[in-house]
């Protein structure tokens, strides 16, 4: 994907520098320490002061929270990153707009390492990507894409990489336009149609991404949507399941199957029209 000189989104968060270091002394009571991190990131998007809240139990004692300089390859993925991110706030502020959606909000995106702190709960790399609602943030471990590559099998690729953010940043499209909370109360009501309805919303954040990517055609190399179908095919519930169990189960499917998610984000990118994306009845009926 061409993005070097493009717009770099302000919303990005970068701790990746920062790990939590030092051992507690022994000793009673349970202690918080506010730890303000003052923290900056490279490029055009300025910095942020980001207040980290560490909540420490069973001991006394000083953690510190150590700040290491990125490389200069991370500085790079970060840029990257911030790139990706305006990019989906132009396209979507335009998207809104068009469609009488009202205003579109902004998300942030958080760039950790290991283990993070959010409005949904803690977070660790195993986890993946992921955006959490009620901070209205996404959370991106970036090693995540190494194995995406190494135990997933996809290609990889940067636009693997953006498919996977337009596809969180499509959760929170859901989020803004009250989808995810009616699926939230109508799996509910319904637990026997819970698993059916999860896949729809990720079929449709997978269609969302494509709508994405077809507003950024003039950016595109050769070989990008092919990044993005492999990595959409490579996280498939079957694909996963039959790598993971030896066999697939549909009943369990949470996200859809590889030829789903691969269709639903091809469709997005096909027809740039957000009113295409109704994979709910398409599922459903
Ligand atoms: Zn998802």
């Amino acid at each position: 994907m061409k993005w070097q000189g493009r717009r770099q989104s302000g919303n990005l968060d970068d701790r990746r520098g920062m790990s939590t270091k030092g051992k507690f002394a022994a000793g009673g009571g349970v202690i918080a320490i506010i730890v303000l991190a003052l923290q900056f990131f490279g490029g055009e998007t300025g910095q942020t002061l980001a207040p980290i809240v560490e909540q420490l139990g069973n001991g006394q004692g000083s953690q510190q929270v150590e700040q290491r300089d990125l490389t200069a390859q991370e500085k790079e993925m970060g840029n990257f990153m911030a790139t990706i991110l305006a990019s989906t706030e132009d396209v979507w502020a335009q998207i809104f707009n068009e469609n009488n959606l009202g205003q579109y909000q902004d998300p942030s995106m958080v760039l950790f390492t290991d283990a993070v702190s959010t409005g949904c709960g803690n977070a660790s790399s195993a986890s993946g990507p992921f955006y959490c609602p009620a901070d209205q943030k996404l959370y991106m471990d970036l090693a995540f894409f190494d194995e995406l590559k190494t135990r997933f099998g996809a290609q990889g690729g940067d636009f693997a990489i953006a498919y996977v953010t337009a596809h969180e940043i499509g959760h929170h499209v859901q989020t803004l336009m009250g989808t995810s909370q009616k699926v939230r109360s109508l799996q509910q009501q319904n637990r026997s149609e819970a698993n059916r309805l999860s896949v729809a919303l990720e079929l449709q954040a997978d269609f969302y991404a494509g709508v994405w990517a077809y507003y950024n055609k003039e950016f595109l190399e050769e070989g990008d949507i092919e990044e993005a179908l492999s990595a959409a095919n490579a996280v498939g519930d079957d694909a996963i399941q039959k790598r993971t169990q030896g066999d697939v189960q549909p009943d369990s499917f949470t996200h859809g199957t590889s030829e789903q998610r691969m269709k639903w984000f091809m469709k997005g990118y096909k027809t740039g029209d957000i009113t295409q994306g109704d994979t709910f009845s398409a599922l459903l009926n």
